[in-house]
């Protein structure tokens, strides 16, 4: 009997995710290692299918042979209820983006936290965490702060326009992170909370070629900060330029986008990815879309 080498077939679920890197980033990566890998985009705008279903394309993915999905927004919570095991790291947060198709059953998993923690390890490398102002609430901001917890945040500020969702996330931060203190604060407070902060981690979409600009007073940056931005598209935002005149350390959002999918990769596959080629194929791509 001839042998047949595995084949994986991966997928994107989420709403307007058709111009996603994601599926590029994993395809050239799966070439690159001679695996017969492939990944597509399950838009459920565009199939006018309802978030609410995710648990039915979950199933449908299963019966037609996917061996993975990533879940995308708006479906990160929503999958949950839907799911057989979630590891650990996921069910803290709350949120999963990875979905294993296994012999035991469904898995989710969440490599937007564990990417955060690695670009951020490896990208600023020795950066404190004795407090760190996060700007920045929504889905990616929850990842970001969980990561900067894991990581050792002592001091954790929540800032964000929407004043109630800050403390949501704050609250509930410091019920699962008691080691540390975590709390929420207002955009006018910033004057007081940078100049004693190590950090910033930016997760609004402000700075996107769509939302131009900076969230908060560039001038507020000092050299003792180092400044983490998660907007990847551009790479190089108003904020990193601002943070680098101000002589800031920084990180660009492409650490992170390329990290989670280096984790999914290797998740879905089994095979560690060459994260440098896959970081490489990234910003190709990114300078090619914009
Ligand atoms: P979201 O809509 O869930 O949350 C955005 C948050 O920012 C909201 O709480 C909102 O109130 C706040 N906000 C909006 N405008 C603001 C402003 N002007 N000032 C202050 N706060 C403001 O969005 P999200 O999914 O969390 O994504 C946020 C950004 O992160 C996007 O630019 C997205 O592209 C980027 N992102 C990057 C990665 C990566 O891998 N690098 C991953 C996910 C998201």
């Amino acid at each position: 009997m001839t042998h047949r080498p595995k084949s994986y077939l991966a997928g994107l679920i989420g709403t307007g995710v058709g111009p996603s890197l994601t599926p590029p980033m994993h395809m050239a990566e799966g070439r690159a290692q001679g695996l017969d890998y492939v990944y597509r985009t399950i838009d459920l705008a565009g199939l006018d299918i309802s978030p609410d279903r995710v648990g039915e394309v979950l199933g449908w993915c299963a019966t037609l042979g996917f061996d993975a999905v990533n879940v995308t927004h708006p479906c990160k919570q929503i999958v949950l209820a839907h799911l057989d095991r979630v590891d650990p790291v996921a069910a803290r947060l709350g949120a999963v983006n990875t979905v294993l198709f296994t012999a035991e059953g469904t898995v989710g998993h969440n490599t937007d936290t564990t990417g955060f923690a690695r670009g951020f390890t490896e990208g600023l490398p020795g950066a404190r965490l004795d407090d760190v102002v996060l700007v920045g609430a929504g889905g990616a901001g929850t990842a970001v702060a969980d990561a900067l917890l894991r990581l050792g945040t002592a001091h954790l500020t929540v800032v964000d326009l929407d004043v109630e969702r800050a403390g949501a996330l704050a609250r509930e931060l410091g019920d699962r992170y008691r080691e540390a203190r975590v709390e929420a604060s207002s955009f006018d407070k910033l004057s007081v909370l940078l100049p004693e902060a190590n950090g910033v981690a930016h997760a609004t979409p402000v700075g996107m070629a769509e939302h131009p600009g900076i969230a908060f007073d560039a001038t507020l940056l000092h050299p003792d900060l180092w400044v983490a931005d998660i907007v990847y598209r551009p790479l190089d935002t108003a904020l990193l330029q601002a943070a680098r005149a101000a002589g800031c350390r920084t990180l660009d959002g492409g650490h992170m986008a390329v990290a989670q999918a280096v984790d999914a990769f290797e998740l879905i596959t089994g095979v560690a990815p060459d994260a440098a080629r896959m970081s490489r194929h990234f910003r190709q791509l990114v300078a090619n879309a914009s």
